[in-house]
């Protein structure tokens, strides 16, 4: 899979990307992430990429024109899947999303800075609008991050053991994961479930199918 970012702070998203489980996609050869810095396609001398919006109003919006020259030049290389914008506005990111975005060719991101884009933009370019959660972020970098994220773990073939990720919270079933434990079994006084240590597959099973309905009613 190749995703393809366009940004106003490319330098914001360069480290994470050498890390964890993206690192992990990216040495198996199973993801590709190309950072856009937008500045190189602005305009004049300055380079501007960012102008005051008509009606007037405090704030800077992004141009179309730095990112339409960017988005075409991509688009003439090669076919995307979706041109994402990420944006407080639209339907929150879920696993399903993540999930369908994992099994796509060719993603391109757009990320926002200041006031966002210029309208025209999303109504001529973009396929699909996420917002990361209901609150406002400076720019769209760390959302497009956590999407990532999200997506790169469902690429088959990242991680090891794929029954690892059935079990998880918001997987298609719609229960959260049951609550895990580890060694030691005495921790000051605090124990593990003794069901957990009994070896019988049957009651272990059913304990945590019990516990993860629960969990998911006290999250409802
Ligand atoms: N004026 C916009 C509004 O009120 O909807 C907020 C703009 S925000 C300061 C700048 C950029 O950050 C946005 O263009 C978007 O790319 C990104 N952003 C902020 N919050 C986000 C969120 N919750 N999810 C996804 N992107 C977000």
């Amino acid at each position: 899979m190749r995703i393809d970012i366009i940004s106003a702070a490319p330098n914001l998203l360069e480290s994470p990307f050498n890390h964890s489980i993206v690192k992990r996609a990216k040495e198996k050869g199973l993801a590709e992430i190309v950072i856009h810095d937008l500045r190189t396609f602005g305009l004049g001398n300055y380079k501007q990429i960012d102008d005051t919006q008509f009606g007037g109003g405090a704030g800077m919006v992004l141009m179309i024109e730095p990112i339409s020259k960017c988005i075409d030049a991509l688009k003439a290389e090669r076919r995307y899947d979706e041109i994402i914008y990420m944006t407080p506005d639209a339907k929150t990111l879920n696993q399903s999303t993540a999930n369908t975005l994992s099994l796509q060719e060719n993603i391109l991101i757009l990320t926002g800075h200041y006031k966002g884009v210029d309208q025209r933009v999303r109504d001529m370019f973009v396929t699909k609008e996420i917002s990361i959660g209901d609150y406002v972020l400076n720019g769209g970098e760390v959302a497009a991050l956590v999407m990532i994220e999200a997506i790169s773990r469902l690429i088959p073939g990242v991680i090891g053991n794929p029954e690892s990720l059935a079990e998880e919270s918001h997987n298609e079933i719609g229960a959260l994961e049951y609550p895990t434990f580890t060694k030691p079994a005495q921790w000051r006084g605090l124990t593990v479930p003794e069901v957990l240590m009994s070896g019988n597959h049957g009651q272990i099973a059913q304990w945590r199918r019990d516990e993860a309905l629960r969990r998911s009613k006290l999250a409802e």
